[in-house]
């Protein structure tokens, strides 16, 4: 049975309902306005699909490459709240994953970006095709030790795209003297489950989950809301890691409040607006604990765009789509400058990698007087 199948009551029970409250605030839906791009209609295609009254090809399957796994529509999906049946569930971004699974080996145009990230990280551990060390740029800073209870986990986008994050999580740690563990790291494979490619990301999480029990930490924290969702979901799920994982944010925070180390933190006057992970909010329930931190710094006065939290906008850069739709992505990352531009903020942060990048992308064709930071970023800046 394909894993989509697994899905069926999803399927049928959002046939029997059709109200669309999923379209609002869907970023696809946002830029295309037609019905079969929106999560409404991607429902109505896998069951047309599935029922053998539409056949899966490459037309169907370049619709569902419009969607960047920002679980907006779970949020939203009348499902979600028992309106439609009193078995509620939110489990549209694995529906839609699944269904890329079941499209990817006969649609091959369509896939041809994702295959290319696929080929990518089996080849290299990495979605970008880098040979180099991950660790080699930051190994002046890099401090690992050999006895710690934590982990840490750079992923690839902190090591290969953005590597002042990187560089900034080697230099809070050392300054606030905490011992970490780093490990021989391979892609956490985020980007290949959620491109479709499961086969190929058990893999690499099987890769992974070895080198993570080798090294006996109590836990393992990720600098990426993509890297910490898939730790804690799905290889729990799919190769039964066992171990705490924690975001940065929450690892972070507990350090924080335990050693009092707010008092080594130097004044920092901006507004900060704080951009929601789709990956870190919808997918994992953390809100607070950035916002928590970042309000905490002496100066910082933090202000909300109208989206956020719940129903923050999702930038774009998630489930592959940066590498399929770089053109639609950049619409996107302008509309999500312009909520942080309406509010008069000074820096738009957010506290992932893969955000950072993105919204940093879409400041190359649009100038914006406003700096975009990762949180790791400002830390270092503050912290004595
Ligand atoms: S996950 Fe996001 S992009 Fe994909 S269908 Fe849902 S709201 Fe739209
Ligand atoms: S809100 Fe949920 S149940 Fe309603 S159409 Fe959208 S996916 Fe189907």
């Amino acid at each position: 049975m394909s894993r989509i199948e697994k899905y069926r009551f999803q399927i049928e029970t959002c046939d029997n309902c059709r109200c669309g409250f999923c379209r609002v605030d869907c970023p696809v839906w946002d830029i295309k306005r037609t019905e079969s791009f929106s999560p409404r209609g991607k429902m109505q295609i896998i069951r047309a699909v599935l029922d053998g009254d539409l056949p899966p090809e490459e037309k169907i399957a370049e619709i569902f490459t419009y969607c960047t796994t920002c679980g907006q529509c779970e949020a939203t999906c009348a499902s979600n709240y028992g309106l439609v049946h009193p078995r509620s569930y939110k489990e549209l971004v694995d529906v839609y994953v699944s269904f890329r699974e079941f499209l990817k080996d006969t649609n091959p145009e369509s896939f041809k970006h994702y295959r290319r990230i696929v080929e990518n990280t089996m080849k290299t551990g990495n979605p970008y095709g880098e040979s180099h060390n991950r660790f080699e740029r930051i190994s002046d800073v890099l401090n690992p030790s050999k006895d710690a209870d934590v982990l840490i986990f750079f992923g690839c986008t902190s090591t290969y795209r953005v590597e002042t994050i990187a560089r900034s999580v080697a230099s809070v740690f050392k300054k606030i003297d905490i011992p970490y563990k780093i490990m021989d790291e391979t892609c956490c494979s985020s980007p290949v489950f959620r491109t479709g490619f499961i086969d190929e990301a058990i893999q690499l999480m099987e890769r992974n989950r070895e080198m993570i029990e080798n090294a006996g930490c109590e836990e393992l924290v990720t600098t990426c809301p993509g890297c910490y969702s898939v730790f804690d979901e799905y290889y729990r799920e799919e190769v039964g890691l066992d171990i705490e994982v924690k975001h940065m944010s929450q690892f972070l925070l507990e350090k924080f409040e335990d050693e009092n180390l707010w008092s080594r933190m130097d004044g920092f006057k901006h507004v900060i607006t704080f951009h929601d992970p789709c990956h870190l909010g919808r997918a994992m329930g953390v809100y607070d604990e950035p916002r928590e931190i970042l309000m905490r710094i002496p100066g910082v006065k933090l202000e909300e765009m109208a989206r956020t939290r719940e129903n923050s906008r999702c930038c774009g850069g998630g489930g592959g789509f940066r590498a399929s739709h770089p053109e639609d992505v950049k619409e996107m990352v302008r509309k999500r400058l312009e909520d942080a531009e309406k509010i008069n903020a000074t820096i738009l942060a957010s506290w992932c990698p893969n955000c950072i990048l993105n919204l940093r992308f879409g400041e190359t064709y649009k100038p914006s007087r406003l700096e975009i930071l990762d949180a790791m970023e400002i830390l270092d800046r503050v912290i004595k």
